[in-house]
């Protein structure tokens, strides 16, 4: 079994379209178990500061970074970044790529809505209301909107509710048909974080690094401009984690670590990372002070 690490930097909240976990949770699960830095890495967006910031406030020992985890599109893929030390007010151009997103992920909703419902299979916005309702806090549907659904939800929907698809294969079959409706560009996001003082990490790399393809992260490292790998986390193969971190001091990387967390059930700081990957990335970016 892995042990509890003492930091957790990927953290999702029911800020988050696809997370449950109030913010308090975090803070009261890393005070009572010795966890002394998280991240609040909400998908997209950084609607939650003010409900974070009052549940920082209430355990002083847990120093948390203002983050968010942006997705972003390019010719070479898409991938998940974690972005640390942001500003809790937004820059003017942060400002836009929230704005981005929240568009992006309502747009995204209604994209699958019509597609599946045009290829035959009616997918009505009710439906998605009921289904984002089930799980998503009133408030965070006032500030974001009808996002699109959780995606084991969604699953749920079409093939067990509404028996569409027989199976998985089948339903990805018709999925994979639609017209792509790619996330915002790296060149309009990632310029923006680093413009307001963030640091981006590329997240649980081994798909995008087909496991351990040199060619293939230096490619990413090149074009996306990381400044640090996710070396641990949850589904990130513990052998891969030293190699990560091998790569990472040859280019002068950092390294990052942590569980992931959507819902409160799960075990947070569960990773094999070395304290010293924090310490460094306090070197280039600060907590938050309240
Ligand atoms: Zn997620």
């Amino acid at each position: 079994m892995t042990k509890q690490n003492t930091f957790d930097l990927p953290l999702h909240t029911h800020w988050s379209y696809d997370a449950t976990t109030p913010p308090e949770h975090y803070f009261a699960q890393a005070e009572k178990s010795g966890i002394t830095h998280i991240a609040i890495t909400d998908h997209h967006t950084n609607d939650g500061i003010q409900e974070t910031l009052e549940a920082a406030a209430k355990h002083p020992t847990v120093n948390f970074f203002s983050a968010a985890e942006l997705t972003v599109h390019c010719e070479l893929g898409t991938f998940d970044m974690v972005c640390l030390g942001l500003p809790i007010t937004p820059t003017p151009e942060l400002e836009k790529v929230y704005e981005a997103y929240h568009t992006w992920q309502r747009g995204f909703g209604d994209h699958l809505c019509k597609n599946f419902t045009e290829a035959g299979y009616p997918f009505p916005m009710e439906d998605r209301i009921r289904i984002v309702k089930q799980f998503r806090p009133e408030k965070t549907l006032k500030v974001q909107g009808i996002t699109h659904v959780q995606y084991h939800l969604l699953l749920k929907y079409l093939l067990e509710e509404k028996k569409y698809f027989p199976d998985r294969d089948s339903l990805n079959k018709v999925w994979g048909s639609f017209p792509a409706y790619d996330y915002p560009e790296a060149d309009f996001v990632l310029p923006a974080v680093r413009k307001a003082g963030g640091i981006i990490f590329i997240a649980h790399p081994h798909p995008y690094f087909y496991r351990d393809d040199l060619k293939r992260m230096d490619a990413l490292r090149e074009r996306l401009g990381f400044d640090g790998i996710e070396c641990a986390h949850t589904d990130v193969p513990e052998e891969l984690t030293p190699f990560y971190r091998d790569y990472c001091k040859k280019y002068n990387l950092l390294s990052s670590a942590g569980s992931d967390a959507h819902k409160p059930t799960t075990p947070m700081a569960t990773h094999i990372a070395e304290r010293c990957y924090l310490e460094e990335i306090l070197e280039r970016v600060s907590c938050v002070k309240l």
